[in-house]
């Protein structure tokens, strides 16, 4: 992890740390925020607990994350956890994916209300209803799903894959026909670098889905040097735009590597806050929108679910199997 982040700050260093991001931090605010994370650390001691954050979440959540990345990396880190306790600081699919991969630990999502307009987009009954009525017409067809889904839907899929591997997935698959569930703009995206057919799913990520061309083309026309990053999430019209489409890890990466100095990170903002802290050195714009649902993980709610060990994910053990069978399934198809 990288050094911006763990470590003891003292309220002041906390203050000028995440200032940086925003005027909505105040030095009363980030007092607070000391204490907790001095509570938070060492209830993770005595409870043998690592805390596993998205990129998408709070950067005063980055403080007392043993891990941070996207949803693939989240899932390979949980996977090697050997403490008792994952506090899984994302959204419900993914603390899910921690269990299934490791069901030995128990695993806590801080606010079960940390939901994802996506993978609520689809339900496994209506997914093996469609499955079904598509497979008369295509016998070859096989489903792929986002790993934006909860895990009956997984277990329901025949292979998942993630943004950064989609079409890796695709390709590798012996079959011209694919059910590719549930994001309608990664499917559209995926469709435009392949010969084979994808059918797709009604389903978007709120957050991705708002963002407009006329956002774009404003930056463009103001700040015409400015690499523009769009994930694969996006509307076409907005995809059309970018001077490279990549997942999560991937932006994070050409950001750092680039020898660009300015870039548009069109993506869920909390990515811009973590490459503002990470890479100082360049210029980072956002696109200025944000997930409801991640952001529902705050260090207090952290800090209480460490207290009362809640709440407590757990799966049936044929859908946790099921999904594990299509998780580990793309792992191979995308090695
Ligand atoms: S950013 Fe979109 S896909 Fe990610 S959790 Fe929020 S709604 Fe779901």
């Amino acid at each position: 992890m990288h050094t911006v982040y763990g470590g003891e700050k003292t309220p002041q260093e906390l203050y000028d740390h995440l200032s940086k991001l925003d005027s909505d931090y105040t030095l009363e605010a980030c007092e607070t925020y000391a204490d907790w994370i001095r509570e938070i650390k060492t209830l993770k001691q005595e409870r043998n607990a690592v805390v596993l954050a998205h990129n998408y979440q709070r950067p005063e959540i980055f403080e007392v994350a043993d891990f941070i990345g996207d949803s693939l990396e989240l899932a390979r880190a949980a996977k090697k956890v050997s403490a008792d306790m994952i506090v899984f600081c994302g959204v419900h699919f993914m603390a899910e994916t921690a269990k299934v991969v490791n069901p030995e630990r128990t695993v806590l999502l801080p606010d079960l209300r940390a939901g994802c307009s996506l993978s609520e987009s689809i339900t496994a009954e209506a997914l093996a209803d469609r499955k079904a009525e598509l497979r008369k017409a295509y016998p070859d067809l096989q489903v792929v799903c986002y790993v934006n889904t909860t895990a009956d839907v997984k277990a329901e899929s025949d292979v998942c894959c993630t943004s950064a591997n989609a079409l890796q997935v695709v390709e590798a698959l012996d079959s011209q026909h694919i059910l590719f569930v549930p994001d309608e703009n990664l499917a559209r995206y995926v469709q435009s670098q392949t010969a084979k057919t994808i059918l797709s799913w009604e389903g978007n990520c709120y957050v991705h889905h708002q963002i407009t061309p006329e956002h774009i083309l404003s930056v463009r026309r103001n700040l015409p040097q400015v690499k523009i990053l769009v994930h694969p999430e996006c509307r076409e019209d907005v995809i059309q735009l970018a001077d490279a489409v990549l997942s999560t890890s991937a932006m994070m990466r050409y950001a750092k590597e680039s020898p660009a100095q300015e870039f548009l990170i069109v993506t869920e903002c909390g990515l811009s806050d973590r490459l503002l802290l990470e890479v100082p050195e360049k210029k980072f714009y956002k696109s200025c929108k944000l997930c409801a649902f991640m952001k529902m993980i705050t260090l207090d709610g952290v800090l209480e679910s460490l207290r009362h060990r809640r709440y407590e994910i757990s799966l049936p053990e044929d859908v946790r199997v099921g999904a594990e069978r299509s998780l580990e399934r793309m792992l191979q198809l995308s090695a």
